[in-house]
């Protein structure tokens, strides 16, 4: 058996032990968008990275204001960027799986997107010795055969709320990234952003007057992991 399959092996049973985020019954109901939550925290979280010039530009911003989030890696990226990866988990944040190559479901069967998650998860351990425990798939897209897939392999399947979906990947401009997120917000919010391939620099610029207007509320930035347990776990 390979170190990474034994660590998952490992990882999975230490996690049924510790209270892991509770599964509910049903596919549907399994997919978390949210956290209902009384507590100001907030899940930050960075899809298709990482990037070799926003991916550190962001990373530096979170450390500024003590910020910890969740980047939702491709395979391939963290292979072409090892040292990032490296970064992002010396400094407290969470890699979670997003396929090796960012296809959507419509366009390849679950069972390849599967295998995609497993060699992603290679990847990251490889790389970074972490074994993600949180996937989202591309695009947002699923369907329960691809749900059914995740769970078998004990994932949890992250999405975003719905209303925090900033759609930076368009660049639609800071002030409209910053809105979007700044009168909407509630306590246990996904926020999706995006550090892909290419030009990020409305997303770094958006971070930058977010995080201190989210921090002068009051809201704590963790983990979506950190989210559902600190919610859950108790
Ligand atoms: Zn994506």
């Amino acid at each position: 058996m390979k170190s990474w399959k034994l660590r998952m092996a490992v990882l999975l049973l230490c996690g049924c032990l510790t209270g892991a985020p509770p599964a509910v019954a049903g596919p549907r109901s399994e997919v978390v968008f949210n956290i209902e939550t009384d507590q100001k925290l907030i899940a930050l979280t960075f899809d298709d990275g990482p990037n070799p010039v926003y991916t550190p530009q962001i990373l530096d911003l979170l450390k500024e204001h003590g910020a910890k989030a969740t980047f939702f890696v491709l395979g391939k990226r963290v292979q072409s960027f090892p040292q990032i990866a490296i970064r992002e988990v010396n400094e407290g944040h969470e890699i979670a799986n997003h396929t090796f190559d960012h296809h959507f479901l419509k366009n390849v069967s679950p069972d390849k997107l599967k295998e995609e998650i497993r060699q992603t998860q290679e990847v990251i351990f490889d790389i970074t010795e972490q074994m993600p425990h949180v996937f989202r798939p591309p695009g947002g897209f699923y369907d329960d055969a691809l749900i059914d897939l995740a769970r078998e392999d004990h994932f949890t399947v992250v999405m975003w709320s719905w209303y925090q979906d900033t759609k930076d990947w368009r660049r639609p401009g800071v002030r409209k990234i910053v809105d979007t997120v700044l009168s909407n917000v509630h306590n246990g919010d996904i926020i999706l952003f995006h550090d892909l391939e290419g030009d990020c620099s409305q997303t770094v610029e958006s971070l930058r007057q977010i995080l201190p207007k989210l921090k002068e509320q009051g809201y704590q930035f963790v983990t979506v992991t950190d989210l559902m347990q600190r919610t859950y776990g108790k």
